[in-house]
């Protein structure tokens, strides 16, 4: 375990069972919707990455970044970074996040890609913190439910580290303090 870590919260064969179960959910609801799967830089890609390799089912991915995060603390001011290539008008798209914490980034997201036209909007979500939740966001996929705590691994980061670490862990405190 890293240095850095207080305690390992989720294995890499645990999150991979849960992103497999996920992905058959989404196989049943989507089979015949082309949906586009989008994933929000940078947090969702090793999530991303598992769902698309169970998900064989006709669909197009796409990246977006936006960010609302300063170091551990949400600014609450939600930036578009990069923007999705693909058009989203007509149709049903899948956003793909690490974890969904005050809700700020998805509400944004959601607001964006209805007014750009898409039939229908959903999410997919690694982790929930619901206690964290300021605007009125509920993912309809989520794999777990998780304390208010800061957590890093897994594609997610503090100030661009631990990225790459195959697990979700809770970081100690006198690493952000
Ligand atoms: P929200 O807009 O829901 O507050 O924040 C969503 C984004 O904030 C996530 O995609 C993630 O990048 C970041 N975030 C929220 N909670 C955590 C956390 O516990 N750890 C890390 N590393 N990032 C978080």
């Amino acid at each position: 375990m890293h240095q850095d870590i207080e305690k390992i919260l989720l294995s890499q064969p645990e999150i991979e069972a849960k992103s497999a179960e996920l992905a058959e959910q989404l196989k049943v609801d989507y089979a015949d919707k082309r949906p586009i799967l989008l994933g929000l830089l940078k947090g969702s890609t090793m999530f991303m990455a598992d769902l698309m390799k169970t998900l064989d089912i006709d669909l197009q991915i796409d990246f977006m970044d936006v960010s609302s995060y300063d170091g551990a603390a949400s600014t609450g001011d939600v930036k578009i970074v990069k923007d999705l290539d693909l058009s989203v008008r007509g149709r049903h798209v899948i956003i793909a996040e690490d974890i969904v914490d005050t809700g700020r980034t998805l509400e944004r997201v959601i607001e964006l890609l209805r007014s750009r036209g898409a039939v229908s909007v959903e999410m997919v979500t690694l982790l929930d913190k619901p206690e964290a939740r300021i605007a009125p966001i509920a993912a309809k996929y989520v794999g777990f439910t998780i304390p208010k705590s800061f957590v890093v691994g897994y594609g997610l980061d503090y100030n661009e580290k631990y990225r790459n670490l195959p697990y979700i862990g809770i970081l100690k405190q006198s690493v952000y303090l």
